[in-house]
């Protein structure tokens, strides 16, 4: 299995000025699937940047009605069902991204819904497909109806939080997870309440979950400045558990048997010749 970070910024003036990507990751031979998770602005862009071919695609996974989440999802869409000719793939997300609720979304339309599969995945809903479980978990964060999710195959289990304030029943939706992937806005305790995790919060929620490893991204213009590498080096010391912090470009290749065991490689840009 392979983890590839297409980008690691978040939060609106991260993103707005492109201080880190913003495409979201890649999930590559999870049960022998490929997903794409929260592709934001860039997304399709990255893609190509670092030689991925973006349809090559089983599930599209949106976790909610954020542009720095769900930008580039049309268009993702459309390279999973090689342009809308064919029927592919499975896209879940929030109720927000696939029917819209109050103010949020909907964030694919219904031309971009008709050639591929639809889940609405809320937070505990747990639903076996072909080969995994995907559970729904749940966040505290602007658009009422996000989720996180927990992906869970014979070998291994991966857990992202998205998204989400910290609260303290929030380890319980992500318990037994061997990859924690965690969206940490802030560094230290700057945390914002019921909206942003910190690092601080990250080592509470670890100490709680266990994971073998714990990935830190969508990182905010304090967190950048930091940086996240500093952080995740405390993190670890303070957890007594791997935490690495992604960068866009980052390639980690996980036994599936053993999340410990992992090699990290960092993606070249693919030079972009004029014909
Ligand atoms: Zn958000």
């Amino acid at each position: 299995m392979k983890l590839i970070f297409l980008g690691t910024g978040g939060g609106r003036f991260a993103t707005i000025n492109q201080e880190r990507m913003t495409g979201g990751f890649r999930i590559d031979g999870f049960a022998d699937k490929n997903f794409h998770v929260d592709p934001g602005p860039g997304a399709l862009v990255r893609l190509h940047d670092f030689g991925l071919n973006p349809g090559n695609l089983d599930v599209l996974f949106i976790s909610h009605s954020h542009a720095d989440h769900y930008n580039d999802g049309e268009i993702i869409v459309e390279a999973m069902t090689e342009g809308m000719s064919k029927q592919n793939g499975l896209i879940v997300g929030s109720k927000s991204i696939l029917e819209g609720y109050k103010q949020w979304g909907p964030c694919i339309s219904n031309y971009h819904k008709s050639k591929s599969n639809t889940l609405v995945l809320s937070d505990n809903q747990s639903i076996n497909l072909n080969g995994f479980t995907i559970k729904g978990t749940k966040t505290m964060h602007g658009d009422p109806t996000g989720i996180g999710f927990q992906l869970k195959s014979d070998d291994l289990t991966i857990s992202y939080t998205s998204d989400t304030g910290y609260f303290d029943t929030l380890h319980k939706y992500h318990k037994g997870a061997d990859i924690l992937i965690a969206s940490v806005l802030r560094p230290k305790n700057k945390f914002i309440k019921y909206r942003h995790m910190s690092s601080s919060q990250l080592i509470e929620l670890i100490n709680e979950v266990k994971p073998k490893l714990t990935i830190m991204t969508h990182y905010g213009l304090k967190m950048i400045n930091a940086p996240p590498e500093n952080e995740a080096k405390n993190i670890e010391k303070k957890t007594g558990r791997s935490t690495i912090a992604a960068f866009d470009g980052m390639s980690l290749t996980v036994n599936d048997k053993n999340a410990n065991d992992f090699n990290i490689e960092t993606l070249k840009k693919k030079i972009i010749k004029n014909k």
